[in-house]
């Protein structure tokens, strides 16, 4: 199965994903992660890819893009997927459907986290707390939310009309919203 996981940032798409995948015996793959490891390692996506971070904004589609075809071709991918934090805009959707379409598959699910505003900002700003995220601070936070509903919130309507779109609340406990997710996909 080949699932995309779209949410605000705090939304609780990680966790979820990582209880999904487990479940479904596929990987999670964030490219948050991916990313945060590159700019630790200071490979030169990394590199390129930081300041975007520190300042909450999308790292640019030409930069990603290699990223997002380099997780899809690989063996790890053949089964399934459970993609978090991506795709993030259209052109990326695009390009996920391509990728797909050459293994010969489709993305079978988009898992849409719903969770307020303000539990948002109260969940990052805990996080930052527990993390030390550099993107957790109030700006970086308040521009990520906004980047959120401009660029990626639309990414809805582009698979809404093929009816693969499962709406959740995102509010509750761990195991509440697991177990909507699970119902939500039929796993
Ligand atoms: P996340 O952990 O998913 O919230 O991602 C943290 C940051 O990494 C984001 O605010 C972006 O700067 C960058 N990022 C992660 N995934 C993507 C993506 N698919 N496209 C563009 N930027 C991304």
């Amino acid at each position: 199965m080949y699932l995309i996981l779209l949410g605000a940032p705090g939304s609780g798409k990680g966790t979820q994903g990582a209880i999904l995948a487990q479940r479904l015996g596929v990987p999670k793959v964030a490219t948050g992660d991916l990313l945060r490891e590159a700019v630790k390692q200071e490979t030169a996506l990394g590199k390129e890819a930081e300041s975007y971070m520190t300042a909450g904004l999308l790292v640019p589609d030409e930069v990603i893009l290699g990223l997002i075809e380099e997780v899809l071709q690989s063996p790890e991918a053949a089964d399934g997927i459970v993609m978090d934090g991506f795709p993030r805009t259209v052109a990326q959707a695009e390009a996920v459907d391509r990728l797909l379409e050459a293994r010969r598959a489709r993305v079978d699910g988009v898992i849409v986290f719903d969770v307020a505003q303000d539990e948002l900002v109260t969940r990052m700003l805990g996080r930052a707390r527990e993390q030390g995220r550099g993107d957790d601070t109030p700006d970086a936070i308040r521009k990520r939310l906004e980047v959120f509903v401009e660029e990626t919130a639309p990414l809805n309507a582009y698979y809404e009309e093929r009816g693969i779109v499962h709406r959740i609340s995102g509010v509750g406990t761990i195991l509440d919203v697991a177990r909507r997710v699970r119902e939500a996909v039929g796993a």
